[in-house]
């Protein structure tokens, strides 16, 4: 069995105090435990450390973006030896905001992607068509070449997890429905079974990503193939909690 996810990704948010209430909202939250939900939460760079030393232990932290290669003469840049050294478990790499924001390509990606896991680092490598791809049909033939690039430069699988985060849905309030963001996971699914491996297949974790609230994760949850949320303006909130929630 797939062990239910919920990131928090708090983007380019938050301020030391800001954090720390947070934080004090989260230790104090009464959740499902490690054997049932993995809680994971990325804060900015610049404050892993204070979310490291003060978030509770059965909660992990995650870089939102590392560097492709080894660390160096990279300006602004941080590298996955970085996240390592701190014990970071995970970073998420390809988010819908770096690429089409800051153009960052599907090669670039799996090639971060790659070197990340080289590293040691879990991966949360994000997937998602944008609203005119959709409507064009090319919702499956955009997620599975996302797919395809990083399967190109990796072999293991066990240490990403996949989410699938529809770009239209990313902090507009359009949640996608269950129904669709189920068949995009199970088509996610059926091509790591043909293009990967069946054991990739079955063991690999697809959350759902975008405008995901407390309101609407229940019934997005009890979908076959959706393993948990990676969520943006609600982990920003005490509702991340009934989201955690969800995983039972
Ligand atoms: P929202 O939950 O704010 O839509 O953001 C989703 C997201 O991008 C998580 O990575």
């Amino acid at each position: 069995a797939r062990k239910f996810f919920v990131g928090g990704n708090w983007k380019c948010n938050g301020t030391v105090k800001s954090n720390e209430e947070l934080v004090k909202v989260l230790n104090a939250a009464e959740v499902p435990g490690t054997d049932v939900v993995e809680v994971v939460v990325a804060p900015a760079a610049v404050h892993i450390p204070q979310v490291l030393a003060s978030l509770r232990k059965d909660f992990s932290v995650a870089a939102q973006n590392c560097w492709v290669k080894a660390g160096g003469a990279f300006t602004g840049e941080l590298s996955a030896e970085m996240l390592a050294d701190l014990g970071l478990p995970w970073v998420v790499l390809g988010h819908s905001e770096r690429r089409h924001i800051i153009g960052e390509s599907d090669e670039f990606i799996a090639d971060k992607v790659a070197y990340a896991l080289s590293k040691g680092l879990g991966v949360i490598y994000c997937i998602g068509e944008k609203l005119e791809e959709r409507e064009a049909g090319n919702t499956l033939d955009v997620n599975a070449r996302q797919m395809k690039a990083l399967a190109d430069k990796i072999q293991d699988w066990s240490k990403v997890v996949v989410a699938y985060e529809p770009v239209w849905a990313i902090g507009t309030g359009k949640v996608a429905t269950p129904e669709q963001a189920q068949e995009v996971h199970d088509a996610v699914r059926k091509w790591l079974a043909d293009n990967v491996s069946a054991d990739a297949a079955a063991t690999t974790r697809i959350i759902y990503g975008g405008s995901v609230t407390a309101k609407n994760c229940g019934d997005l949850a009890t979908q076959p193939d959706i393993d948990g949320f990676l969520v943006g303006g609600a982990s920003l909130k005490p509702e991340f909690v009934d989201i955690i929630k969800s995983a039972t």
